[in-house]
């Protein structure tokens, strides 16, 4: 039985692991701003302590950024970067200074005036990367503020607690990694939160997204963090120690027992062999991928070159990372999508719309914006030459997109051609099925194209009608709906009529009681996140095709997700009986 202060809050699983600790509350140094006059006479000594101060914020920003590109690598550092680049910003500064100097006003005012109105609109903006980018641009304003006002950092406290607050910066994050913490749990974020992506980097366990734990967890409390599942538990009764003390020696000894899965292939127990290969947005991941033992990328979300910035990157700086992730993955193939700019990703620029999920988003940004869709493929295409690059595009709802693009792939190889450029010229064009219209049509879009991916993050808020990120209708959004089910069969059915392979790229193809299912429609392709690759080959390796077959035709009969998910539970049990199951 829970005591009766126990409490349970669900977030969202950024990053595996369960942890037990005492919580450390982290309070945010909120300067206090006050506004002064400044004295004719010592208006340039304020603006001289404002420049000390930005200077000593960059020093600090430098030290920040060497440490964490030692820790998570140069590509993701780069959120460090974009921060420095904010305090080098001329247009900026020079109106900050020039207010001084005419309002004769204290620095700090000026600069908390100045920076919180850029922050506002980044908060007003109906994009969740958008505003949780104006975190960043808080952090910098905190950051120059504390300098004015020469107060000194806090970022080492007494180690082994888990970290709770409201939300953590990427630097925040980062300098807490150096004193031995447990993990994090934060109030606010969501899956594209740095505090989310750096802690899966650093391999602390975190849960973002809690909403309020702030108001419920006190210094010191006892609390357990489980990032498997996204759950934490403050002030937890014996029996619930005693339980997640188990759920974590069972997750251990099972990762433990993974390992020795690390280098057998994923084929099944009549030995059908499965591509088995990961997600990734940084070419960095590609190490820890390898280890887990993925046989490639099937998703690699090129979005991870856009954070912490507002412009495209060149041809020339997308070339190289493109190449470097095919030269890592080789002989292994790397699916690469292009831009999925727009609904909860990032955008080119603070454009609001009511409904960014049905709006400008995916292969109809690209369409619109053809010059930079055409150099996204022109160094897609120069990154080739190792044959090991196929492209998909994102958010095709109709077969004129599907046919536009490939227009436009033909004229970006004509260009390369025309420059002498080598490239894969039989390189592999593919199209993600995560718009329900696409689905409807996928014997149409397979006969135009070499692959299909089925996108079920999209595919089951737009067939559904849930939207992926509401709490309120998250109960909603179920991957076992019998029409979820049927859609995909049908997708696959129509790949494989026109002879062509389909993978799956979204979480549902990570979900150990989809395995079996996907495996019994026929699916060629499992891309999964690297942390439940092994537990998913794991699946894979306890099961024939045709007993995959016959649990996927009797889950097709039933009428409701509970009854599809307590049968498909059921047999995994019995397959697989060390999967471990969350509660
Ligand atoms: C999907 O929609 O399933 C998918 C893989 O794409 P994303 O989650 O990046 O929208
Ligand atoms: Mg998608």
């Amino acid at each position: 039985m829970p005591t009766m202060n126990e409490i349970t809050l669900h977030g969202i699983a950024a990053a595996p692991g369960i942890v037990m600790g005492r919580a450390f509350v982290y309070k945010k140094h909120i300067p206090r701003i006050e506004e002064k006059a400044i004295p004719p006479e010592d208006v340039k000594k304020e603006i001289e302590r404002l420049r000390d101060a930005v200077s000593r914020s960059e020093k600090e920003l430098q030290k920040i950024l060497s440490f964490a590109e030692q820790k998570i690598g140069n590509s993701k550092a780069k959120i460090f970067e974009a921060q420095i680049m904010i305090l080098n910003d001329a247009v900026l500064f020079g109106s900050i200074y020039k207010r001084i100097e005419k309002e004769r006003k204290n620095a700090e005012f000026v600069v908390h005036g100045e920076i919180a109105k850029y922050q506002q609109l980044m908060l007003n903006s109906s994009d969740e990367y958008m505003r949780e980018r104006a975190h960043d641009v808080e952090d910098i304003k905190n950051r120059i503020i504390r300098n004015i006002q020469e107060q000194k950092l806090i970022s080492r406290f007494e180690g082994g607690s888990i970290v709770v607050s409201q939300s953590l910066t990427p630097a925040d994050t980062i300098l807490f990694s150096r004193n031995d913490i447990l993990g994090y749990a934060t109030d606010m974020g969501g899956v594209t939160s740095h505090t989310a992506l750096l802690s899966r980097s650093l391999k602390i366990p975190a849960v973002v997204g809690l909403k309020e734990i702030t108001s419920h967890a006190a210094p010191g409390d006892f609390m357990i963090l489980d990032g498997y599942a996204g759950v934490t538990v403050i002030n937890p009764a014996e029996e619930t120690i005693a339980n997640y003390k188990r759920r974590s020696r069972e997750m251990a000894k099972f990762e433990h027992r993974l390992n020795e899965l690390r280098d057998l292939p994923a084929v099944t127990a009549d030995g059908k062999e499965i591509e088995l290969s990961s997600n990734i947005e940084f070419a960095e991941e590609m190490r820890f991928t390898k280890s887990q033992g993925s046989h490639g990328v099937g998703l690699y979300r090129a979005e991870g070159l856009l954070i912490g910035r507002d412009t495209f990157p060149s041809e020339e700086e997308q070339y190289r990372e493109y190449k470097s992730i095919a030269e890592k993955a080789f002989p292994n193939k790397v699916i690469m999508r292009t831009f999925d700019i727009g609904g909860d990703k990032v955008v080119s620029q603070s454009y609001e719309e009511e409904n960014p999920f049905l709006g400008w988003r995916g292969i109809r940004v690209a369409l619109d914006r053809p010059e930079t869709f055409i150099t996204q493929m022109r160094a897609m295409l120069r990154a080739s030459t190792k044959k090991n690059i196929w492209v998909m595009f994102p958010m095709v709802s109709s077969l004129r997109e599907v046919r536009e693009a490939k227009e436009l792939v033909s004229q970006a190889k004509a260009s390369l051609r025309a420059e002498k450029h080598t490239f894969d010229d039989r390189l592999k064009i593919g199209v993600m099925i995560e718009v329900p219209s696409a689905a409807v049509l996928a014997g149409e879009i397979a006969k135009e194209v070499d692959f299909l991916s089925i996108g079920t993050n999209d595919l089951i808020q737009y067939l559904l009608a849930v939207d992926r990120g509401n709490d309120i209708v998250s109960q909603l959004y179920q991957e076992f709906e019998p029409a979820v089910l049927r859609t995909i069969r049908h997708i696959i059915k129509e790949a494989h009529r026109n002879k062509i392979p389909v993978g799956m790229c979204g979480e549902m193809a990570g979900e150990p009681v989809a395995t079996v299912l996907l495996l019994g429609l026929g699916l060629d392709e499992f891309s999964v996140i690297p942390t439940v690759l092994p537990e998913i080959k794991k699946i894979i390796r306890s099961v024939t095709v045709k007993e995959a077959q016959k649990i996927a035709a009797k889950a097709l009969t039933f009428s409701t997700f509970k009854e599809v998910k307590e049968f498909l539970v059921a047999n995994l049990k019995r397959l697989s009986p060390d999967i471990p199951l969350p509660e």
